[in-house]
């Protein structure tokens, strides 16, 4: 597999309106993952994969524990006896990394770093603009000491006129903090909303720094109980047709244990099994687990959960 999601906290100081994390109920519980049970999951993980990312929702610098995991995710990593390593994809709003950034550029198990920068766009202009400055700050003193990290700052929506002024004045502080102020030099020239399109959603920075876009997507809706657990080829002829690539590349551990088949199943629609009762390995050859796999294969959405997706139309 290419990664494991394990979902360290579904807790987020952002509300955005696009994210099923930020539109929460203010009482609704939230919960950060127990060191026992995220031990338990990196070392599943690293019976499948060598990435890990920490969220599926959630902010995951927003973990007490977050430096300790960090170091047991290194040890984890160096204990492997099959000569792989295990290292983190780290996704995060930005908005701590002035308290956190010295953490993440020591832990040499950080791979790379995404910055949701795009949730900047509905905070007030303000706050939007310092945290940009903090996730900047933290890219220059990456180049510097850790020219392997790959960092990508991400923008939404581009060309749509209601994310234009955000994705502009981001433009603009990148290029300023970088030096790309209008040499016809393709590496110091300024970064311009004009340079991305369907074929071209990632440009080079510096280094290993990139700015990346992409289209916002709309969260599966949930299913009824009954038929969240269905997937059952037996009790419907004529699926809808679709594949995703969800249990090939990727399943993801909820902040409770539930394994789940992909990033998008924060409320445990697709659940396969515990991963406090089972292994990882198992769990992904359950009965369920192998019917929607084969379903995929055969280009049809089996569950239900898949049936209200729409991030899979991106699979032809
Ligand atoms: S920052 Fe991320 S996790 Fe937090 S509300 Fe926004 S999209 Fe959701
Ligand atoms: S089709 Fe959608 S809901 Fe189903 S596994 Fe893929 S991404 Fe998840």
């Amino acid at each position: 597999m290419n990664g494991v999601y394990i979902e360290i906290t579904d807790v987020c100081n952002l509300h955005c309106s696009f994210c099923p994390c930020g539109t929460r109920a203010v009482s609704a519980p939230r919960t950060f993952m127990p060191s026992e049970l995220f031990e338990r999951c990196l070392n599943e993980a690293a019976t499948v994969t060598e990435q890990v990312y920490f969220h599926v929702l959630g902010e995951p610098t927003l973990h007490p524990g977050f430096g300790i995991y960090l170091k047991k995710l290194e040890q984890v990593s160096s204990a492997r006896n099959d000569g792989k390593s295990l290292s983190l994809t780290l996704t995060t709003n930005g908005t701590t990394i002035e308290r956190t950034g010295k953490t993440i550029l020591a832990s040499p198990a950080v791979r790379q770093v995404n910055f949701s920068t795009h949730a900047y766009a509905e905070l007030p202009f303000e706050e939007a603009a310092e945290n940009l400055q903090d996730v900047l700050d933290f890219c220059r003193m990456a180049a510097v000491e850790r020219t392997d990290l790959y960092i990508n700052l991400r923008l939404w929506n581009v060309g749509d006129e209601s994310s234009n002024t955000w994705n502009n004045y981001m433009l603009e502080q990148v290029n300023k903090a970088f030096g790309r102020t209008g040499s016809a030099d393709e590496n110091s020239a300024p970064i311009t909303l004009e340079h991305f399109c369907s074929r071209h959603k990632s440009f080079l920075v510096e280094g290993r720094i990139y700015i990346h876009q992409d289209s916002r997507f709309e969260w599966p809706a949930a299913v009824s109980d009954d038929d969240s657990t269905s997937g059952n080829s037996s009790s419907c002829a004529n699926f809808p047709k679709g594949t995703c690539r969800a249990l090939d590349t990727h399943c993801a551990i909820l902040h409770d244990g539930r394994v789940v088949a992909c990033c998008l199943d924060h409320s445990g629609q697709i659940t396969l099994g515990r991963i406090q009762d089972n292994s990882l390995l198992n769990i992904l050859h359950s009965p369920l687990a192998v019917q929607i796999k084969e379903g995929f294969t055969n280009h049809e959405l089996r569950h239900p959960f898949c049936q209200n997706c729409t991030f899979c139309k991106r699979f032809k």
